[in-house]
């Protein structure tokens, strides 16, 4: 089956998280030559891990393949049918044609295609592919639930490729690296309440933000490095009073995130606001809601992937740290070699979602060129 039939089905399956539609038995169905399955369904989030018929030969590398097939809703104002996906002017339309069923089909085909075509590649590389339906959820039954099960059985790969829609115009061009983490923060800066004509009754937090503001608001908390922009503390809300204009308030709250690099931490972050609101009555709440994790450039899984994009788009792909997180973070916190790679995003979760059918067909190539690669080296 070629890779735009595959997507093209996969888009008439609506998988809004955490459906699955049928999905797996159809693929297994496809991939029940070279794999074994497990199989796992925990509170309706359903996983499927495909694993080569080798896995025995455990000092093989395993290279992992993995992906959502979970969709999030179309929303209204759809051209045509969003599951229904529809061929036009070199494009297929339909939700998830983006994020990520391009993706999903481009490795699915690309393995099938390696592994018709070495017949001995199985005695030098173990091959899995991971699929999940909640990564448009909260993310708990799927990749990290999988992960921990894979682990038990020594399933864990050695490096993984997420094939989220990561380019910027054409497939190729962005390889995502990693992600800085999350830390959310809340300071809360305590006064006297009292009348507006009467300020030397009243200790007013505002104004004892005042001069204290320019060093939070914007400023870069680090300089990040070569894989990294740096740490920047950016404010969301401040908030304080009672929206009238004769009472001085008693307290102000201001809300704030920082994406950190590696540089900065929670508990550099508390240490740099503690300088800055020195003297002051306050409180401080931080809490990191996710973990930063980087593939470095010297590893094999980065090297290999380059080489292939070098001989089937003819350049080299932009490394970026950038954007929100994804499961590849999961794979990141265990200390595997993780990257993302797939067809552009311009239109992933908006209206009237579409793939160009020739980035799907270079994302296929990428692929079996890695596998090509990856075999070569195994081989030596
Ligand atoms: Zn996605």
């Amino acid at each position: 089956m070629d890779c735009i039939t595959l997507l093209q089905k996969l888009i008439n399956a609506p998988t809004i998280t955490p459906q699955e539609c049928g999905i797996y038995s159809f693929l297994k169905e496809l991939l029940n030559p070279y794999f074994s399955f497990i199989e796992q369904d925990t509170n309706g989030v359903k996983n499927l891990f495909a694993y080569s018929k080798n896995f025995k030969k455990d000092k093989l590398p395993h290279i992992c393949f993995a992906g959502h097939i979970d969709v999030v809703p179309a929303g209204d104002g759809w051209e045509s049918d969003p599951f229904c996906a529809k061929h036009q002017d070199g494009y297929i339309y339909g939700r998830g044609s983006q994020d990520m069923k391009s993706g999903i089909s481009a490795f699915v085909c690309a393995v099938l295609a390696f592994l018709y075509r070495y017949e001995n590649a199985l005695d030098f590389l173990r091959i899995s592919l991971l699929l999940t339906s909640d990564e448009e959820g909260d993310g708990t039954y799927g990749t990290q639930h999988m992960l921990g099960l894979l682990e038990q059985k020594g399933f864990l790969p050695d490096m993984v490729i997420v094939a989220e829609p990561t380019a910027s115009k054409t497939c190729g061009d962005v390889i995502k690296i990693g992600r800085r983490g999350s830390i959310n923060g809340v300071i809360k800066i305590f006064g006297k309440q009292g009348h507006v004509a009467y300020p030397k009754q009243c200790i007013n937090p505002i104004e004892l933000l005042g001069s204290r503001l320019g060093k939070l608001a914007g400023v870069n908390l680090d300089d990040g490095d070569e894989d990294f922009a740096p740490s920047k503390l950016v404010i969301t809300d401040i908030r304080a009073g009672m929206e009238v204009v004769n009472v001085t308030p008693s307290e102000l709250k201001i809300l704030f995130n920082v994406r950190n690099a590696p540089q900065s931490n929670v508990d550099s972050v508390e240490k740099y606001i503690k300088e800055v609101l020195e003297g002051l009555e306050f409180d401080l709440e931080l809490k990191q809601s996710s973990v930063g994790f980087i593939t470095h450039k010297h590893t094999k899984l980065l090297a290999y992937l380059q080489e292939s994009i070098s001989s089937v788009c003819g350049k080299e792909a932009c490394l970026s740290t950038s954007g929100g997180t994804s499961d590849a973070r999961f794979f990141g916190l265990r200390g595997i070699d993780v990257v993302e790679i797939g067809v552009p995003n311009d239109r992933i979760h908006a209206i009237n979602e579409r793939v160009k059918v020739s980035d799907v067909q270079s994302l296929e190539r990428i692929f079996i060129r890695f596998l090509e690669v990856l075999l070569a080296n195994s081989i030596g």
